[in-house]
């Protein structure tokens, strides 16, 4: 049996473990995984905040890699960051539209109050 190794995703920081190199996929990104330099034993004996922070200083080296070697820097595809930001967008619509209709009632019952209160007015005697 092969040994599980540590795959993380350059775009989100995810992390999971595979025997094999092919299987290494983020769904979520749809970005290939790569191999973290870190033996899954090792990486076991982390905290889950060591972990992070491990795949955040090594997406950071990456990049810094990347910027340094200029021209021949692997940008992520734009699907990635397109998909991303629509996900994004439908997010902040959907916030917006609850907030919309929070303030719609909001209106609609300012709009029955303010009414009540001017037939009030007239129907009483001062
Ligand atoms: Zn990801």
């Amino acid at each position: 049996m092969r040994e599980l190794s540590v795959y993380y995703c350059p775009v989100c920081g995810s992390y999971a473990y595979y025997q094999i190199k092919q299987n290494a996929f983020c769904l979520k990104c749809n970005a290939k995984r790569k191999l973290l330099d870190v033996r899954y034993q090792d990486f076991m004996d982390l905290d889950l905040k060591q972990r992070d922070s491990l795949i955040a200083e090594t997406i950071s080296a990456d990049r810094a890699r990347e910027q340094r070697d200029g021209e021949t820097a692997t940008t992520p595809p734009t699907t990635i960051t397109d998909r991303e930001r629509v996900d994004e967008l439908k997010r902040r619509i959907e916030e917006l539209e609850h907030e919309n209709q929070e303030l719609q009632k909001t209106v609609e019952w300012m709009h029955a109050t303010i009414w009540d209160l001017v037939k009030r007015g007239k129907a009483s005697p001062h």
